[in-house]
């Protein structure tokens, strides 16, 4: 919640005031290498501990999270400036991929077939990558990088994590956390900082995988850059996710759904639904519910212990960027049905937008297609479901997708057609548990391997073939130590 943080580009510049306890140091070039050199450092002995040992701290981990977990989760809310039961929600699904990778040993066994050729064995064993480094954006200070570094330094990897430079201090909480679960020297390494840092990890010669979440550009810039230097790279980019709501659905269950999926964390979540496609006759109550419960919602500081629904934005030029949406829309056009610069807080020095909604939005307009990031609901009136679909087939992104019906043919229709990667049906914000791949597809999502689940277990693991061809000698009983005793 500091201005100063606005443009990443900057380059090393310290911070100096702003939200105070809330600002970080900005590393260096020779930090960053400092880091992976000692990430590399403690690779050797940390690979060799037995997996189960590597799982066991990780268990610690857990059950000093959960004793933590609301101190965490108060420092989320402190330097994000989500509500605190937002914030504990992102603590426990980070703790939900903790949990993931306490099962580290069952998922990286390999695999063997017995007489592969006569009298030969062969064996898949899977091992660690090496330095792993992990860059992540502001909106989930704690969550992301739970996605990443739990699962790799469990798989027997060491890990740089790089967290936003807007949200440094939980980071720091869960390194603190990691320390005192036994994680030893090396294991896991913080470096602060901007693009400065990053440019430096994506290109260290001795950093072997890289993952990523944040905005489109920088994510295709991030893939491009690491695997030019030979690095295996899973980089997940910024959403414009759709909500269908077909004519048969229940429209105050509906309703509640987009208005959680668009307004929940202010907007600022990948997985916010940001474009409502209501079909035919539902448009009209649809948009007019929504109009009112956003009305309703209560906009302000999330810190001061007062009730709120919806905290501020991340920072002033985040806020400015959001409201001007709102001039956009009319430029476009379309109707600010709900304007969130005209509540109470938005007078406040707080950066605040409420809740909006905007009507009449058309496919092809800056509102359909630009990730806003922020509390505002394009709507776009359809006349069926494969104008819906072809939505979807023009959209630049493809993260999540839900669908509102009581039609299982509908439902059955959307989840087969809908271009993207991450599907609800009834379910405003389809983000996958720990146990299944965030699977982004089209510029939400770079690489092969994703986030999360059986794939990340992939790809923070290499895989070792080996086969093995024993010979029986003339007289065996000889040469056989089993057999010599008896
Ligand atoms: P961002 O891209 O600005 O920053 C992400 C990280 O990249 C930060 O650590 C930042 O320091 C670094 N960075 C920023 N600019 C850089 C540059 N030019 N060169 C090198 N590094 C740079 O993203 P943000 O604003 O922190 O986060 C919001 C974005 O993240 C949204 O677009 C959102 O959709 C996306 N996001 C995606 C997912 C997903 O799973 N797909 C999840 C969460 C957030």
């Amino acid at each position: 919640m500091d201005e100063q943080f606005d443009d990443p580009l900057r380059g090393s510049v310290q911070p100096v005031d702003g939200a105070g306890d809330c600002a970080g140091p900005t590393g260096t070039a020779e930090e960053a290498d400092a880091a992976v050199r000692a990430a590399h450092s403690a690779l050797a002995d940390w690979s060799a501990v037995p997996v189960v040992e590597r799982a066991r701290v990780m268990f610690k981990f857990r059950e000093i999270l959960i004793r933590r977990f609301e101190e965490l989760a108060r420092s989320v809310t402190r330097e994000h400036g989500k509500t605190l039961a937002e914030a504990r929600a992102s603590v426990q699904r980070g703790l939900e991929v903790v949990e993931f990778a306490c099962s580290v040993p069952t998922m990286i066994m390999g695999s063997s077939l017995a007489n592969i050729a006569r009298n030969v064995d062969s064996e898949t064993t899977r091992h660690p990558v090496g330095v792993c480094v992990g860059i992540t954006p502001f909106n989930f200070p704690a969550m992301v990088p739970m996605w990443m570094f739990p699962i790799a330094i469990t798989c027997g990897n060491t890990f740089v994590l790089k967290p936003s430079e807007r949200v440094p201090m939980s980071a720091n909480l869960l390194g603190e956390m990691m320390i005192e679960a036994g994680c030893p020297a090396g294991v896991f390494n913080i470096v602060h900082g901007d693009k400065v840092v990053v440019d430096a990890l994506l290109t260290h010669p001795l950093v072997k995988a890289i993952s990523f979440v944040g905005s489109t550009a920088v994510a295709q810039y991030v893939y491009e850059t690491g695997t030019r230097h030979g690095k295996r790279v899973q980089s997940a980019g910024g959403a414009k996710n759709h909500l269908i709501v077909m004519p048969d659905a229940d429209l105050e269950q509906a309703a509640a759904a987009v208005q959680a999926s668009a307004f929940g964390c202010a907007g600022e979540r990948c997985m916010a639904g940001s474009v409502a496609v209501p079909v035919g006759k539902i448009a009209q109550p649809l948009v007019e519910r929504l109009s009112e419960i956003g009305r309703r919602m209560r906009t302000g500081p999330t810190d001061t212990g007062a009730d709120v629904d919806m905290g501020p934005l991340i920072t002033r030029q985040h806020q400015q960027r959001v409201a001007g949406y709102l001039d956009v829309a009319r430029g476009e056009g379309a109707t600010v049905a709900l304007d969130g610069r005209e509540i109470p807080a938005a007078q406040s020095d707080g950066f605040f937008v409420g809740p909006s909604v905007v009507d009449h939005v058309k496919p092809g307009s800056r509102m359909w297609k630009e990730e806003i990031f922020g509390p505002v609901l394009s709507v776009v009136r359809v006349a069926d479901i494969d104008e819906a679909l072809n939505i979807g087939r023009s959209s630049e992104y493809g993260n999540g997708a839900s669908i509102f019906t009581k039609s299982g043919w509908a439902a059955r229709e959307f989840k087969l057609k809908f271009n993207a990667g991450m599907i609800g049906i009834n379910v405003g914000v389809p983000a996958p548990m720990a146990w299944f791949p965030f699977t982004g597809w089209n510029k939400s999502f770079f690489g092969d391997l994703h986030i999360q689940g059986t794939e990340a277990v992939h790809f923070y693991t290499q895989q070792k073939t080996v086969m093995t061809r024993w010979f029986e000698s003339a007289d065996e009983s000889h040469h056989d130590p089993v057999w010599k005793t008896r």
